[in-house]
């Protein structure tokens, strides 16, 4: 089923969903299960599964030399969402980049997919690559998501890279794509960054899921300010419940968002990693109901193969 149906059938009622990431290659698929396992009892309309691009990797070839060798650390996404369709019977929500993927390697991806029977995906630029400052795009590859996304609209309706292909088949993607509560860190203002949010909508997206936020109000401004320039589609709010020490500095590093005040003082006050997590737990429950009270139809937790946390906030929210 589609992501944008099963929000329509929420009717007034608050489901959660989780997104998972692929295990570091040389692991198995267990791991992976072991952590979806426990919060199956919610009956998540659907799993979001990521997609990590290659990497570079330097290593001393022993004559004075470096060799650089492209690694991807976590493959497996299509079919980790395959397994997770047939193990589970819920919806998987395969992530689709446009770093390091070629048009056409796109389209092959996008097929497989179609084949497996996986209807829903989230079509993203993705990041630079690591040692790298800026985002490149392959020569022949989807420079931003809304091209990605425009691309999927098309085999939608049947229009493949070769014009000479003839009765072809059309795919039926529901196509999600990420939107920004603090501003993507690359975007030169907040409405230059909404502007290019509604071309992925106007080109054929039918619904947003957010970066993680700590502030409620910035996710309720931020469905404002899109709805004021005509983001009609459903927004998804994304919680992470803070875990470690570190995440004060590395979640704004990393992701551009703001920690609040007061989630800051307490943390700075907490004896050990083990109050940090009650920490998190607490401020995520806070955060869930109050999105629960405000009738959003789904909460997307950025679960990461950590059940423990994420179980006990959706027992304590819903
Ligand atoms: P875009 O929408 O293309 O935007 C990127 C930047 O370009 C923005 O600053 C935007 O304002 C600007 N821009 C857009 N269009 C134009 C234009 N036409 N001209 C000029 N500027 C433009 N990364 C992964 O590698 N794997 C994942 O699985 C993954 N999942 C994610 C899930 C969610 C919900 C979110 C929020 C992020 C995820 N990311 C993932 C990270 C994401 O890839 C990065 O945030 C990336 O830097 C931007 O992706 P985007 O799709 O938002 O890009």
């Amino acid at each position: 089923m589609k992501v944008t149906e099963h929000i329509k059938n929420a009717k007034g009622k608050t489901q959660v969903s989780f997104e998972v990431l692929p295990p570091l290659k040389g692991q198995n698929i267990k791991g992976i299960f072991d952590s979806i396992e426990p919060l199956m009892e919610f009956n998540p309309p659907f799993i979001d599964v990521t997609y990590h691009r290659e990497e570079y990797e330097y290593k001393d070839a022993g004559n004075g030399l470096w060799e650089k060798r492209v690694v991807r650390k976590r493959p497996g996404t299509v079919g980790i969402c395959s397994a997770i369709q047939n193990k589970f019977k819920v919806d998987a929500v395969p992530h689709i980049l446009c770093g390091g993927f070629t048009k056409e390697d796109t389209e092959n991806f996008l097929i497989d997919l179609d084949f497996l029977g996986i209807d829903n995906v989230v079509a993203l630029r993705g990041d630079a690559v690591k040692n790298e400052t800026y985002f490149k795009a392959e020569p022949k590859g989807n420079k931003y998501a809304s091209e990605l996304v425009a691309q999927i609209s098309d085999l939608n309706n049947g229009i493949y890279l070769d014009p000479e292909l003839e009765n072809t088949s059309k795919t039926d993607f529901c196509i999600g794509v990420a939107g920004y509560p603090e501003k993507h860190m690359e975007a030169p203002n907040f409405d230059t960054d909404l502007k290019f949010l509604k071309q992925k909508i106007d080109n054929g997206a039918e619904y947003i899921v957010t970066q993680m936020f700590f502030d409620n109000t910035k996710f309720f401004e931020f469905v404002k300010r899109c709805r004021e320039i005509g983001i009609d589609a459903p927004i998804i709010p994304g919680l992470k419940p803070l875990a470690t020490l570190n995440q004060l500095n590395l979640l704004p590093h990393r992701f551009k968002v703001d920690l609040p005040d007061e989630l800051v003082a307490e943390v700075l006050k907490a004896k050990d990693n083990a109050a940090i997590r009650q920490i998190g737990i607490d401020w995520c429950i806070q955060q869930s109901k109050e999105l629960i009270q405000a009738g959003l139809p789904i909460i997307h937790y950025y679960s990461m193969g950590k059940a423990d946390n994420i179980k006990k906030i959706i027992q304590s929210s819903l």
